[in-house]
């Protein structure tokens, strides 16, 4: 197990469980100019260079679709600026609000609203290019969706926690909340962007600009909200999407909604159309698996193998799910998803370590085959 801390961990009712670990991070050291000691203003428009999520789209390249199969997941689904993480204009907020425990994926505890003690005083990340080689490998599978920047030059006006430090507890209250509320909304922004999910544009056009005004509200508005329904109204629509796109899909296809495949050997299984909402498919084999049209909100897939899997034209897989995921040069990805750097050194590395339940170092989980739905006696 990578992670053990998830404080905005999303109900799993509604498919977001697992997408994303406990906290922190998203920093690559170098673009983060904002200053600690002085107000910072900035449009939050312009996509910079150097975020993390641009580091991963220049260095990996996109899934590969054979010539001439149209891809229906449009390339700019979760493009949106607002909805990718731009560490240069964010005041470290997932290094400091969340908390993280000791374990195989952090070096030491920290508690929430302390500031890591890596993080150096410009707000960026003193051991960025290290995170993994010093225990942090937590740090490089988070993501806020944006919420950082947003919460930062938006909601708090570009000024920071440490000028400002009346209103740090505040601040960090909102981060958490904000990104709930982002990954919301790049759900429904991909629902928006799927053609085979026309009949229900219109609900989602709807939640998009309701989400769109909570996000750009107050500090007070953003912490009042009911997340967990406000979730429960979203998901209604993102359930009938993906049965929408899962619908393409010929003949009978998987239910796995929710399933436990923790370690699940489903090498080269036919999960075309299945649907994985919120399954833990934690360290599962999928090596070569086909997952095209799949659902895969919430699903958990850290230490999962998904090496030479086919994910092409899923629905609502996240960049988080992949970087906690393992995969090489062969698995087929999503066209607005970024392969993980840490996939080409970790395919070098020989013997990988595996990891139980608890996230102690072990011989590996235990092997379970999925469960079959029994038919009830009457
Ligand atoms: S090690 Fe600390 S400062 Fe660096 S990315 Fe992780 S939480 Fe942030």
């Amino acid at each position: 197990m990578r992670l053990r801390v998830r404080p905005d961990a999303g109900d799993p009712a509604c498919g977001l469980r697992g997408t994303a670990p406990a906290r922190a991070v998203v920093d690559n050291g170098r673009s983060k100019t904002a200053p600690a000691a002085r107000a910072v203003r900035r449009p939050l428009t312009a996509e910079r260079p150097g975020t993390l999520a641009n580091e991963q789209r220049d260095t990996a390249p996109d899934g590969e679709r054979p010539v001439g199969v149209p891809d229906p997941r449009p390339a700019d689904t979760a493009r949106a600026p607002e909805l990718q993480a731009d560490c240069s204009s964010c005041f470290g907020l997932c290094c400091v609000a969340l908390p993280f425990a000791a374990s195989a994926d952090f070096a030491r505890d920290k508690r929430a609203g302390t500031p890591c003690h890596n993080l150096q005083p410009d707000f960026r990340c003193g051991i960025h290019r290290r995170l993994r080689d010093e225990g942090y490998s937590g740090c490089t599978v988070y993501d806020c969706f944006g919420a950082g920047q947003q919460v930062s030059q938006v909601t708090f006006g570009g000024v920071d926690w440490r000028s400002a430090p009346e209103s740090a507890a505040e601040m960090f209250d909102v981060f958490p909340v904000m990104r709930q509320l982002h990954e919301l909304l790049r759900y429904v922004t991909e629902g928006l962007g799927r053609p085979e999910a026309e009949p229900v544009h219109a609900g989602l056009h709807g939640e998009r600009t309701r989400l769109e005004r909570l996000v750009g509200s107050d500090a007070r508005t953003v912490l009042g909200t009911d997340v967990g329904a406000l979730r429960g109204e979203v998901n209604t629509l993102l359930v009938r999407v993906g049965d929408l796109v899962r619908a393409q899909v010929p003949g009978r296809t998987r239910n796995h909604r929710g399933a436990d495949l923790f370690g699940a050997r489903l090498s080269g299984a036919d999960l075309r159309g299945a649907s994985l909402r919120g399954a833990c498919l934690v360290a599962a084999d999928l090596k070569g698996a086909d997952l095209r049209r799949s659902d895969l909100i919430g699903a958990d897939l850290r230490d999962a193998d998904l090496s030479g899997a086919d994910l092409t034209d899923s629905v609502f897989l996240t960049q988080p799910q992949l970087n906690a995921a393992r995969g090489d040069a062969a698995t087929r990805l999503p066209p607005d998803l970024s392969r993980p750097g840490h996939w080409a050194a970790e395919a070098d590395t020989p013997g990988r370590q595996r990891t139980d339940r608890a996230g102690r170092p072990g011989p590996g989980p235990k092997r379970v085959r999925p469960r079959r739905a029994r038919p009830r006696r009457r």
